[in-house]
């Protein structure tokens, strides 16, 4: 099933429980004091959680871009080692929004879970032994006890052999260190073979981080608001929120075993290859940079595309230390002199804007930035690189000084979590609290000179909000502002 069709048939399959398709909300935040990027479906939800405002209806469902690389959800270490955590990936969800004044509005626990069930087994037709399920067992520092009521409704689908229990850590879902939370179970699929599975139970791997028995779906029952100063408070009413991984959803439906051998991936990977004369599967570090660079550019393209340019502040930094790592992995490992991340963007506009048309209106605009992000970059990375090696040389103690990060950092644009990263490889650690000083120090000076910045957000044409007729058809159809 090409990852087309697992998008729509999620979506079909919610409208045909009376849910309304709607768009996915930008990827990168402008308003909101807590997050800088959409780290989850819920976000652009989050005022309706509340009771602060009410939804257009109360079942939704949408495909959402999401962004984990800053704050309380922050994979970027992962990207690339892994088979299954990306920067940004999408996030299929399906909603139901509770009514405080209506408390027959919205649905919970038994339909989101029961729904789930069907479309996983009946529609995708994944075979029902490979999943397993899990249930909050209760928090002592919050007072909550086991979800019996989750609990109950899994028992009559699945044997209790596949039923395990989770913590707060991994079933007690939260959006930020404040903000919207509640008990969740998740579902994790086992597509290990045959042989593995006699060996081992697919329950005990369950969050043990194995790439092969991996959490696809988090059912997350909405009903407590998390204070600042840390208390729990019931929401004025219950809600559904649903997150499922739609390049691992693709992984299993294509009988794949890494997210980067679906159709999702496998087009930008066959053009780095070409790109760069590299083969990928052929040894595991440039297989990590080739990872990297196709997971990277993703993120790069769709903020660009949003109209969020790499910069020097906030968002737009993070954008930036995106790229600039995507470009030290390539120029390392996959021996690239020149630009070449922009390239990649004709494939994922090709594959992707179909789905995502920003990708196509603003394709222009991400390849001239990420071109010229290179270029900039690339005339510094080598001297950079090479200091570092000195550094490092130098370095007696196995902790490099932030002293000298610093000097990476200003001298040659290298980031932080680029120095640490490089640091690492080569099995050395770094002082980043001394690193952090001198920034600190550095920011003191340059307000003292009341520099002026130039803003990073460029003005894009925006779709239409009215305009969105579904994810399929939106290439065809849809007129650009
Ligand atoms: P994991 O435990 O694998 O890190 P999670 O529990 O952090 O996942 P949730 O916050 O529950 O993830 O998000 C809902 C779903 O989104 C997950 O079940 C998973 O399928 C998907 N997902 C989460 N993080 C990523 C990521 N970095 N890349 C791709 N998919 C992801
Ligand atoms: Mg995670
Ligand atoms: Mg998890
Ligand atoms: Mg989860």
């Amino acid at each position: 099933m090409k990852s087309q069709e697992v998008r729509s048939k999620f979506l079909e399959f919610f409208e045909s429980k009376s849910h309304k398709i709607v768009p996915s909300a930008p990827m990168v935040l402008k308003d909101d004091p807590t997050l800088m990027f959409t780290n989850a479906g819920m976000v652009q939800f989050k005022e309706y959680f509340l009771g602060n405002s009410k939804a257009s209806a109360s079942r939704l469902t949408d495909s959402q871009k999401c962004l984990r690389v800053s704050g309380k959800h922050n994979d970027l270490e992962e990207v690339g080692m892994d088979t299954y955590h990306h920067t940004m990936f999408e996030m299929l969800g399906n909603w139901s929004f509770g009514d405080p004044d209506n408390s027959s509005v919205g649905y919970f626990k038994k339909e989101a879970i029961n729904w789930a069930w069907e479309l996983l087994t009946e529609v995708f037709k994944i075979a029902p032994e490979d999943l397993y399920v899990s249930v909050f067992e209760g928090s002592k520092e919050d007072k909550l006890g086991l979800d019996t009521e989750a609990l109950e409704l899994w028992k009559a689908i699945v044997p209790e052999e596949r039923i395990v229990y989770g913590d707060k850590k991994d079933n007690f879902w939260e959006m930020g260190e404040q903000g919207p939370c509640g008990p969740c179970s998740e579902i994790h699929i086992d597509i290990r073979s045959k042989a593995e599975k006699a060996k081992k139970p697919g329950k005990e791997l369950v969050n043990e981080d194995h790439p092969q028995v991996v959490e696809i779906w988090n059912l997350v029952f909405m009903q407590y608001n998390r204070k600042a100063e840390g208390s729990l408070v019931d929401l004025p009413a219950k809600h559904i929120d649903t997150g499922m991984g739609f390049e691992r959803l693709c992984m299993v439906l294509q009988g794949k075993q890494s997210n980067y051998d679906t159709d999702v991936f496998t087009p930008l990977i066959t053009e780095l290859e070409k790109i760069t004369k590299n083969t990928y599967g052929k040894s595991e570090k440039t297989d990590i940079a080739i990872r990297v660079i196709a997971d990277h550019v993703r993120a790069v393209a769709f903020s660009i595309a949003e109209g969020q340019l790499p910069s020097n502040t906030g968002a737009g930094y993070v954008i930036r230390r995106i790229l600039r790592r995507a470009i030290r992995y390539g120029f390392t490992f996959l021996d690239t002199k020149e630009a070449f991340i922009y390239k990649l963007v004709s494939v994922l506009s090709e594959q992707m804007g179909g789905a995502f048309p920003e990708l196509k209106s603003q394709k222009n605009l991400c390849e001239n930035v990420i071109k010229e992000e290179e270029q900039s970059f690339l005339r510094t990375l080598e001297q950079g690189l090479v200091l570092l090696e000195n550094i490092i040389a130098e370095t007696n103690n196995k902790t490099v000084s932030g002293k000298k990060a610093f000097e990476l950092y200003d001298t040659f644009g290298f980031p932080i979590d680029l120095t640490a990263l490089i640091l690492r490889e080569r099995g050395f650690d770094l002082d980043e609290k001394e690193f952090e000083t001198q920034l600190k120090e550095q920011k003191d000076r340059s307000r003292a000179a009341t520099q002026v910045t130039a803003g990073d957000w460029e003005e894009v044409n925006p779709l239409k909000q009215e305009a969105f007729i579904g994810y399929d058809h939106l290439e065809a159809e849809v007129n650009i502002a």
